[in-house]
């Protein structure tokens, strides 16, 4: 299927919530062995994963199953499946997903800082967890308890071992505000989506303040979610200035990452009572229009497979494999 017909499949369909894989095309993305999509969700049936009390909507199943579907076509074999907000700090799912992943998957989880132990972050460790996330972006998990800063400092604290990272999903504004906290974090830190700038511009004071942390050695950047940085909640292509800043300033701490199933723009969370349908993204289309944008091949594959094998610890036997940590 050609891109004219992708798009106006992504129109057409708009909010369908069909994840189905009738609806996805293929990138061709031959050449890239071990491509590794960095954000996925995987959600189960409620009735053995029950969701947050507080959940702005209730989330429809989404598998690992229909994922590897859309995504090993594509030449994509390893995940990082990240904790969604919907599941609070239960993370049975996630450890189910990685399970069932084996040493293909890595998994960033949610944890009360206050009260997790060393000995749960070990098991953890042991079933592939290899970071942490502070979301300070979705809205059924209430007001923060503290300033981002806190919380990194916080968190950064309990993790296990080395090769664990935090990961961080907030509004640009709140980043900037924690941006000392971050620079001097002595653990590698992820930053979800572009750093959420909004309207903010790369060549703003925030802009600059992002991309100052993003030369730092230990901070990293998901290029993913294009649908959460521009104004078209069904965008498939990056915001191609923030991206070009990104890819100048840390060529080798940028990973790239789907954010599968594309969980719902905020009209259609209508409650908890309520399932709202996923945005009709095309796995394919998404994949594509990165790595047009991208342009380089070399470039690629250092976003899909190298950096996220020496962030996650994937392929520690391949050539450009450095094992866990940073
Ligand atoms: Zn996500």
């Amino acid at each position: 299927m050609d891109k004219s017909d992708g798009t106006r499949l992504c129109e057409t369909r708009a909010f369908t919530g069909d994840i189905s894989k009738e609806n996805h095309t293929v990138s061709n993305n031959a050449g890239f062995a071990g491509a590794c999509d960095c954000h996925v969700h995987i959600v189960g049936p409620s009735g053995r994963f029950p969701q947050l009390a507080t959940r702005s909507y209730t989330a429809e199943i989404a598998p690992l199953d229909l994922l590897r579907g859309l995504a090993e076509p594509q030449g994509i074999t390893r995940w990082v499946a990240v904790q969604p907000s919907f599941y609070g700090m239960d993370n049975s799912c996630l450890l189910e997903t990685l399970r069932t992943l084996g040493p293909n998957g890595r998994g960033v989880a949610a944890v009360d800082v206050e009260a997790v132990t060393s000995a749960l972050l070990n098991g953890y460790a042991e079933r592939g967890i290899c970071g942490l996330r502070i979301n300070l972006y979705s809205k059924s998990l209430g007001k923060p308890s503290r300033p981002l800063g806190d919380l990194l400092e916080m968190v950064s604290e309990k993790l296990p071992a080395a090769g664990w990272h935090v990961e961080i999903i907030a509004a640009l504004p709140k980043i900037v505000s924690a941006a000392a906290t971050i620079l001097k974090s002595k653990v590698p830190i992820v930053i979800d989506h572009y750093g959420l700038p909004d309207h903010a511009k790369s060549a703003s004071r925030a802009g600059q303040c992002l991309l100052d942390l993003l030369a730092a050695p230990h901070v990293w950047m998901k290029l993913s979610a294009p649908y959460r940085v521009v104004g078209d909640p069904l965008a498939t292509s990056p915001p191609n200035k923030w991206l070009c800043a990104f890819l100048q300033a840390s060529p080798d701490r940028c990973v790239w990452g789907s954010d599968w199933p594309h969980t719902p723009v905020d009209n259609e969370q209508k409650g908890a009572d309520q399932s709202a349908p996923y945005r009709m993204i095309d796995y394919g289309r998404l994949l594509r229009d990165f790595l047009v944008a991208i342009g380089d091949p070399a470039l690629a594959e250092r976003v899909l497979r190298e950096n996220p094998n020496r962030l996650y610890g994937f392929g520690a036997n391949e050539p450009n494999g450095k094992g866990c940590g940073v």
